[in-house]
Protein backbone atom coordinates (compact mmCIF):
# COMPACT_ATOMS: atom_id res chain seq x y z
CA UNK A 1 0.00 0.00 0.00
CA UNK A 2 1.52 3.44 -0.96
CA UNK A 3 1.72 5.80 2.10
CA UNK A 4 -1.03 8.31 0.42
CA UNK A 5 -3.43 5.09 1.03
CA UNK A 6 -2.69 4.43 4.23
CA UNK A 7 -3.17 7.75 5.44
CA UNK A 8 -6.31 7.59 3.83
CA UNK A 9 -8.25 7.11 7.34
CA UNK A 10 -5.85 10.42 8.75
CA UNK A 11 -6.55 12.83 5.65
CA UNK A 12 -10.23 11.59 5.45
CA UNK A 13 -11.04 12.62 9.26
CA UNK A 14 -9.77 15.91 9.59
CA UNK A 15 -8.96 19.07 8.10
CA UNK A 16 -5.09 19.90 8.06
CA UNK A 17 -4.80 23.70 7.32
CA UNK A 18 -7.66 24.49 9.66
CA UNK A 19 -6.37 21.78 12.36
CA UNK A 20 -3.04 22.82 12.16
CA UNK A 21 -1.69 19.44 12.33
CA UNK A 22 1.40 18.01 9.64
CA UNK A 23 0.38 15.89 6.71
CA UNK A 24 3.61 14.70 5.94
CA UNK A 25 6.89 14.08 6.53
CA UNK A 26 9.73 11.02 5.39
CA UNK A 27 11.34 8.30 7.62
CA UNK A 28 14.50 9.39 8.59
CA UNK A 29 17.68 6.87 9.13
CA UNK A 30 16.40 4.67 12.29
CA UNK A 31 12.68 4.20 12.94
CA UNK A 32 11.65 6.85 15.57
CA UNK A 33 8.71 6.63 18.01
CA UNK A 34 6.85 9.39 19.75
CA UNK A 35 4.03 8.99 23.09
CA UNK A 36 2.13 12.12 22.81
CA UNK A 37 -0.01 13.05 26.02
CA UNK A 38 -3.64 14.25 24.26
CA UNK A 39 -6.08 15.71 26.62
CA UNK A 40 -8.82 15.43 24.38
CA UNK A 41 -12.65 14.87 25.36
CA UNK A 42 -10.79 12.12 27.07
CA UNK A 43 -7.39 12.09 28.51
CA UNK A 44 -5.39 9.60 26.53
CA UNK A 45 -1.69 8.80 25.13
CA UNK A 46 -0.92 8.29 21.85
CA UNK A 47 1.76 5.81 21.43
CA UNK A 48 3.37 5.82 17.75
CA UNK A 49 5.85 3.65 16.19
CA UNK A 50 7.77 4.22 12.37
CA UNK A 51 6.62 1.35 10.54
CA UNK A 52 7.18 1.49 6.25
CA UNK A 53 7.48 4.95 6.27
CA UNK A 54 4.03 6.01 8.30
CA UNK A 55 3.50 6.29 12.10
CA UNK A 56 1.64 3.27 13.13
CA UNK A 57 -0.61 4.52 16.11
CA UNK A 58 -1.92 3.32 19.43
CA UNK A 59 -4.17 5.02 21.95
CA UNK A 60 -3.56 4.21 25.30
CA UNK A 61 -5.74 5.83 27.98
CA UNK A 62 -3.15 5.21 30.83
CA UNK A 63 -0.21 5.62 29.16
CA UNK A 64 2.77 3.19 29.52
CA UNK A 65 3.71 1.77 32.75
CA UNK A 66 7.00 0.60 33.38
CA UNK A 67 5.91 -2.48 35.82
CA UNK A 68 5.93 -5.56 33.92
CA UNK A 69 3.02 -6.96 35.68
CA UNK A 70 0.58 -3.51 34.48
CA UNK A 71 -1.58 -4.11 31.06
CA UNK A 72 -1.99 -0.88 29.03
CA UNK A 73 -5.21 -1.35 26.65
CA UNK A 74 -3.59 0.36 23.47
CA UNK A 75 -6.75 0.66 21.10
CA UNK A 76 -5.43 0.56 17.10
CA UNK A 77 -5.92 4.10 15.42
CA UNK A 78 -5.77 5.44 12.25
CA UNK A 79 -1.74 5.37 10.51
CA UNK A 80 -0.32 9.04 10.84
CA UNK A 81 1.81 10.91 8.86
CA UNK A 82 5.60 11.31 9.80
CA UNK A 83 5.99 14.84 10.26
CA UNK A 84 2.89 13.94 13.14
CA UNK A 85 5.99 12.78 15.62
CA UNK A 86 6.98 16.84 16.35
CA UNK A 87 3.51 17.85 16.69
CA UNK A 88 2.90 19.48 19.59
CA UNK A 89 -0.16 21.88 19.86
CA UNK A 90 -4.19 23.15 19.95
CA UNK A 91 -6.48 21.03 17.95
CA UNK A 92 -8.83 23.05 17.73
CA UNK A 93 -13.34 23.27 19.09
CA UNK A 94 -14.80 21.17 16.41
CA UNK A 95 -12.03 19.55 14.74
CA UNK A 96 -10.87 15.51 14.92
CA UNK A 97 -9.57 15.15 18.45
CA UNK A 98 -9.79 18.35 19.76
CA UNK A 99 -7.64 19.63 22.65
CA UNK A 100 -4.52 19.70 23.54
CA UNK A 101 -1.30 17.73 22.52
CA UNK A 102 2.42 17.78 24.11
CA UNK A 103 5.33 15.36 23.06
CA UNK A 104 5.81 13.22 26.60
CA UNK A 105 8.53 10.97 24.93
CA UNK A 106 10.43 10.74 21.68
CA UNK A 107 13.28 8.33 20.60
CA UNK A 108 13.94 5.37 18.04
CA UNK A 109 13.26 2.13 18.47
CA UNK A 110 15.07 -1.29 17.90
CA UNK A 111 12.87 -3.55 16.71
CA UNK A 112 13.05 -7.43 18.83
CA UNK A 113 10.21 -9.17 17.44
CA UNK A 114 10.04 -12.60 16.61
CA UNK A 115 7.98 -16.00 16.73
CA UNK A 116 7.18 -18.84 18.52
CA UNK A 117 10.35 -20.70 17.10
CA UNK A 118 12.31 -17.42 18.24
CA UNK A 119 13.41 -16.95 15.01
CA UNK A 120 13.38 -12.98 14.13
CA UNK A 121 9.92 -11.29 12.62
CA UNK A 122 10.58 -7.87 10.25
CA UNK A 123 8.41 -5.34 12.26
CA UNK A 124 5.75 -5.33 9.13
CA UNK A 125 5.09 -8.86 9.89
CA UNK A 126 4.89 -8.84 13.55
CA UNK A 127 2.23 -6.02 12.96
CA UNK A 128 0.35 -8.12 11.28
CA UNK A 129 0.98 -11.29 13.33
CA UNK A 130 -0.28 -9.10 16.44
CA UNK A 131 2.90 -9.55 18.39
CA UNK A 132 5.67 -6.77 18.45
CA UNK A 133 8.31 -6.88 20.72
CA UNK A 134 10.84 -3.23 20.42
CA UNK A 135 13.67 -1.86 22.53
CA UNK A 136 12.57 2.01 22.79
CA UNK A 137 15.38 4.80 23.24
CA UNK A 138 13.32 7.23 24.24
CA UNK A 139 14.50 10.48 27.02
CA UNK A 140 12.06 8.88 29.98
CA UNK A 141 11.06 5.49 28.27
CA UNK A 142 14.00 2.88 27.68
CA UNK A 143 14.06 -0.56 26.79
CA UNK A 144 11.93 -3.77 26.02
CA UNK A 145 8.12 -3.31 25.78
CA UNK A 146 5.69 -5.78 23.89
CA UNK A 147 2.42 -4.98 22.24
CA UNK A 148 0.14 -7.84 21.59
CA UNK A 149 -3.11 -7.44 20.09
CA UNK A 150 -6.28 -9.74 21.93
CA UNK A 151 -8.85 -11.44 19.84
CA UNK A 152 -11.69 -8.99 21.21
CA UNK A 153 -14.26 -8.34 18.69
CA UNK A 154 -15.01 -4.56 17.53
CA UNK A 155 -14.79 -1.97 15.19
CA UNK A 156 -10.79 -1.47 16.78
CA UNK A 157 -8.32 -3.63 17.08
CA UNK A 158 -7.83 -3.77 20.98
CA UNK A 159 -3.94 -4.39 21.95
CA UNK A 160 -2.13 -4.51 24.99
CA UNK A 161 0.75 -2.28 26.22
CA UNK A 162 3.38 -4.41 28.60
CA UNK A 163 6.40 -3.19 29.73
CA UNK A 164 9.16 -6.42 29.02
CA UNK A 165 11.58 -7.81 31.84
CA UNK A 166 15.23 -6.25 32.27
CA UNK A 167 16.13 -2.14 31.61
CA UNK A 168 14.00 0.35 32.25
CA UNK A 169 11.66 -1.68 35.16
CA UNK A 170 10.45 0.51 37.51
CA UNK A 171 7.60 -0.20 39.24
CA UNK A 172 7.02 2.79 41.75
CA UNK A 173 8.23 5.55 38.97
CA UNK A 174 3.94 5.63 38.08
CA UNK A 175 5.59 8.09 35.11
CA UNK A 176 2.30 8.70 33.26
CA UNK A 177 0.43 9.98 36.13
CA UNK A 178 3.02 11.88 37.55
CA UNK A 179 5.11 13.23 34.33
CA UNK A 180 3.35 15.76 32.72
CA UNK A 181 5.81 18.12 30.64
CA UNK A 182 6.52 18.16 27.78
CA UNK A 183 10.12 16.39 26.87
CA UNK A 184 11.11 18.97 23.79
CA UNK A 185 9.09 22.60 25.54
CA UNK A 186 8.54 21.60 29.32
CA UNK A 187 5.41 22.57 28.24
CA UNK A 188 2.02 20.98 29.79
CA UNK A 189 -1.32 20.18 28.21
CA UNK A 190 -2.51 22.64 30.60
CA UNK A 191 -0.27 25.48 29.41
CA UNK A 192 -1.19 24.99 26.04
CA UNK A 193 -4.62 25.26 27.27
CA UNK A 194 -3.86 28.75 28.71
CA UNK A 195 -2.24 29.97 25.57
CA UNK A 196 1.14 29.87 27.41
MN1 LIG B 1 -5.11 11.06 20.33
Amino acid sequence: MSHDERLKAYTGRRDTSVSGEPSGGEPGERPIFVIQRHDARRLHFDLRLEIDGVLVSWAVPRGPSLDPGEKRLAVRTEDHPMDYAGFEGVIPRGQYGAGTVVVWDTGTYDNHSHDRRKQPVSVEDALDRGHLTFWLHGRRLTGPFALTRTPAAGRQESWLLVKARGEGVDRQAHLAENSLESVLTGRTNHDLAEGS
